[in-house]
C-alpha cells in the first residue's frame, strides 16, 4: 500500500496521556510545531485517578490549575492508612506540612483530565492526529528521524521531525521495539479493580481523601471517591496471593478480598457495583535507555512504579515537561543527540528512586513507618515530602533511617540516554 507522506514538523509525539500533552504544551508554547500522534479516540478510559500535591508544578507549568479549580473533580486534602483490623489511622493532611496551593489536589476521572490536557495543548497550537497509531519508528544512520504509523481507515502514513517523544504509556512502543524493558522483579503485583455508586464516603474535608487499606497477604486496598458518588476501588498483592485457589475470576477475587477487609467490606456495603473488574500485572519496569539520537522516553513510556503511593500521574506530568524542556534547547542547540538528554534522566531517576525505595518498604513485612518515627521523629518532614512528590531533596538520612528496619535496594544503574560515539546528531 502507498505510505502517504504527512511532511515534517519539529516534534513527534507518541501518545496524548499526561506525559504526551505536558511534553506539547511546553514545545507548543515555544511555538515548535508539534504533532500528537494518539491511537484511542478520546475520551479513553484510564486508571490512575488519585493525584499528589506535586501534581500542581508541572500543571501549573502549563497553565492547568485555574481549569483544575473550575472542574467537578473531587478535592483531596488527605491520604489515610486502614490496617488489617479495620483500624485506621489519623488523616495524613497535606495543609498540615505545606501551605502551598499544592496542599489541595485532586481523584480525577482520567478520561476528562486527559482530554482537558490534550484541548490545552491544543489551545496553545499543538495539533493531533486521532486515532492515528505509531507503528515504527524511523531511522537515518542509527538517529530516529520520524514514525511510520497507520489511520482509522487502515492508511499507512509517514511524518518526519528532528525529534520524536515516545509517551505510548504502558504499550512501552519504544522499548518493546528495541527490547529494552527491564522489570523490577521484587514488585511483581497483580491488581485488580472496578467502580461502585453510592458506596459509603466519609465528610467534609475528609470527603476525597484516599485510602490505602492493607490486606494479609502483603497486599493492600485502594479506595479513591470520584465525583458523582463514585469510587475507585482494587486491590493490589503478589500474584501467588491473589490467585492462591487456583486460576480464579478476577471478580471471584475482589469479593474474596473485599470480604476480608472490614474498612472496605463496610464502606462498599449499600454500593452497586459498576461493571466488572480489571486486572494488570507484573507493572513495575524500567526502560533500560531513556533516550537515543532524536527519541526521548517520557511518562509510563519511560518508567512505571507500583501505583501505592499513587506516584504516576505526577512522574508523567513532570517528565512531560522536563522532556518539553530538554526537547527545546536541544532544536535550538541544533543537536538532538542522546546526551542532550542526561540531565533530563539523572532527574527523573533520582526522583523514581526517591519513590522505589519507600514502596520497597512498603512491602517489607518487618517495616512499620510508626517503628521508624518513635526512633526518628525528625525525618517525618522528608517522608511526607516524598510522599507528596517533593523528591527535589536529599533523602539520603531518611533512607539511611528506613535500612535499619527494612530491606532498602540500590539505585537501578539504567534509565539513562544510549549514548553511541557519533555526536553532535542535527536538529533540522
Ligand atoms: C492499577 C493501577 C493503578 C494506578 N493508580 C494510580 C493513581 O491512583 N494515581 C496515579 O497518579 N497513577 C496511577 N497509576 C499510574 C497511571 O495510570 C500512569 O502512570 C499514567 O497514566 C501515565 O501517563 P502516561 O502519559 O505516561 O501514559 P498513558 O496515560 O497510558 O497515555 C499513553 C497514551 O499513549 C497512547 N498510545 C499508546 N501506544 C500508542 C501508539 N503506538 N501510537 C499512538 N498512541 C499510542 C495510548 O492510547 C494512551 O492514550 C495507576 C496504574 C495502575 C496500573
Amino acid at each position: 500500500m502507498q505510505v502517504e507522506s504527512m511532511g515534517v514538523c519539529d516534534v513527534i509525539i507518541i501518545g496524548a496521556g499526561p506525559a504526551g500533552t505536558s511534553a506539547a504544551a511546553v514545545l507548543a508554547e515555544r511555538g515548535r510545531r508539534v504533532i500528537i500522534l494518539e491511537k484511542d479516540s478520546f475520551p479513553r478510559y484510564r486508571v490512575g485517578e488519585s493525584l499528589i500535591p506535586y501534581c500542581w508544578f508541572p500543571l501549573n507549568r502549563i497553565g492547568m490549575i485555574d481549569k483544575l479549580k473550575a472542574s467537578a473533580f473531587t478535592k483531596k486534602y488527605s491520604v489515610q492508612f486502614v490496617g488489617k483490623s479495620g483500624r485506621v489511622s489519623q488523616p495524613f493532611y497535606f495543609f498540615q506540612h505545606t501551605e502551598h496551593d499544592c496542599s489541595t489536589t485532586w481523584q480525577v476521572v482520567r478520561s476528562e483530565f486527559d482530554r482537558m490536557l490534550l484541548d490545552n495543548a491544543v489551545e496553545k497550537d499543538a495539533e493531533v492526529m486521532m486515532p492515528a497509531a505509531a507503528k515504527r519508528l524511523l531511522y537515518e544512520d542509527d538517529r530516529v528521524v520520524g514514525v511510520q504509523g497507520v489511520l482509522e481507515d487502515g492508511k499507512p502514513f509517514e511524518l518526519r521531525a528532528p525529534m520524536t517523544i515516545d509517551a505510548s504509556g504502558r504499550d512501552l512502543f519504544a522499548v518493546k521495539a528495541h527490547d529494552w524493558r527491564v522489570d523490577d522483579p521484587q514488585l511483581r503485583k497483580v491488581a485488580v479493580w472496578t467502580y461502585y455508586q453510592g458506596a459509603r464516603r466519609d465528610t467534609g474535608l475528609d470527603e476525597g481523601a484516599t485510602t490505602v487499606a492493607y490486606i494479609p497477604g502483603n497486599g493492600w486496598f485502594w479506595y479513591i471517591p470520584l465525583p458523582e458518588d463514585k469510587v475507585s476501588v482494587g486491590v493490589v498483592a503478589e500474584r501467588d496471593y491473589l490467585y492462591r485457589e487456583g486460576k480464579g475470576d478476577p471478580d471471584a477475587i475482589f469479593d474474596r478480598e473485599v470480604a476480608n477487609q472490614p474498612w472496605v467490606r463496610e464502606h462498599l456495603t449499600g454500593g452497586t457495583k459498576l461493571g466488572p473488574c480489571r486486572v494488570t500485572g507484573d507493572y513495575s519496569y524500567r526502560s533500560k535507555y531513556s533516550a537515543t539520537d532524536g527519541l526521548v522516553l517520557t511518562g509510563d513510556a519511560l518508567a512505571f512504579l507500583d501505583p501505592v503511593f499513587s506516584s504516576g500521574v505526577f512522574l508523567a506530568l513532570q517528565s512531560g515537561v522536563l522532556a518539553g524542556e530538554a526537547v527545546e534547547a536541544a532544536l535550538a542547540a541544533g543537536d538532538v543527540s542522546a546526551e542532550r538528554f542526561n540531565d533530563y534522566s539523572e532527574h527523573l531517576c533520582s526522583g523514581i528512586e526517591a519513590m522505589r525505595k519507600l514502596v520497597y518498604a512498603f512491602y517489607d513485612e518487618a517495616f512499620r513507618f510508626s517503628d521508624l518515627f518513635k526512633k526518628y521523629p525528625d525525618l517525618r518532614p522528608d517522608l511526607t515530602d516524598c510522599l507528596i512528590g517533593n523528591l527535589e531533596k536529599d533523602f539520603d538520612p531518611l533512607f539511611s533511617a528506613i535500612a535499619e528496619f527494612a530491606q532498602v535496594p540500590s539505585a537501578l544503574p539504567h534509565g539513562r540516554p544510549r549514548v553511541t560515539s557519533r555526536t553532535p546528531a542535527g536538529g533540522g
